[in-house]
């Protein structure tokens, strides 16, 4: 059984006291497939000494995070673009737009969005979206891009069956992660109806804990529970649910 976590902040400095240990507990309960997400050039570094450290396991993306875009939002767009043009990356991501945190840079956020789904066509990448309080103004933007260069993954999907309809018509798959595992995570109760083939793992570590290690450091070896919670959605087996999701992950991410 492989099980590919399309998802995972492996990185960040909430590991750096057993970021080692971590990921090989990962590795020996068949979670042998990282995407890590890029965030701002602030993480550059971290994410590629984390691929020279894991180059069999990690898959590293290039983008700037919506909580990223801020005044300097240009120069680091750039960042992104010099790196995409200087060597391969599996996805651009995560990208999007974050009205959580912030509703002043909407506008900002907006541009940077559209202007890295363009740099994802050019290079024939999928992206990865970030959606928080935002899918009218994430599905705006799709709308007048879409087409038969858009694809990628809606990650950390938490909408209606309505949303994920949508999302689909847009050639995403669904990232599906803890919030599947919560009592009230919603998704879970109408998952059923989509049809597998456009689900994929996360767990975007170290956020998003499943069930029971909800409020806690998330970590990759933790997608087990989020397989068997969709195990049991779909009333089929875990190895059933990690064939076709890692499947997934490599129509996706073309590894
Ligand atoms: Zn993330």
């Amino acid at each position: 059984m492989i099980i590919t976590d399309t998802h995972t902040h492996l990185y960040s400095d909430a590991f750096d006291e057993d970021r080692h240990d971590m990921i090989k507990r990962a590795i020996a309960e068949n979670v042998s497939r990282f995407f890590i997400p890029a965030i701002d050039s602030g993480y550059t570094e971290a994410m590629l000494k984390l691929e020279a450290d894991f180059p069999d396991h990690t898959f590293l993306m290039m983008g700037l995070h919506p909580t990223s875009v801020k005044e300097n939002y240009q120069e680091e767009l750039q960042h992104v673009e010099d790196m995409l043009a200087k060597r391969h990356f599996y996805a651009v991501g995560e990208i999007g737009i974050d009205l959580y945190w912030d509703t002043s840079t909407l506008d900002i956020q907006k541009k940077a969005f559209r202007h890295q789904i363009q740099l994802a066509k050019q290079y024939e990448l999928p992206i990865v979206i970030h959606c928080r309080n935002a899918f009218d103004e994430i599905f705006e933007v799709l709308e007048t891009e879409k087409d038969d260069k858009l694809f990628g993954i809606f990650h950390c999907f938490t909408g209606t069956l309505e949303q994920a309809h949508r999302a689909i018509s847009y050639n995403m798959k669904l990232g599906i992660g803890g919030v599947a595992t919560f009592k009230n995570g919603k998704i879970d109760q109408f998952l059923k109806e989509i049809d597998l083939k456009h689900i994929v793992l996360e767990t975007d570590s170290p956020y998003l804990a499943p069930k029971p290690y909800r409020g806690k450091r998330n970590e990759s070896a933790y997608i087990i529970k989020i397989l068997e919670k969709l195990a049991e959605i779909y009333s089929v087996s875990e190895e059933k649910i990690a064939e076709i999701t890692t499947q997934n992950s490599k129509e996706i991410f073309g590894v």
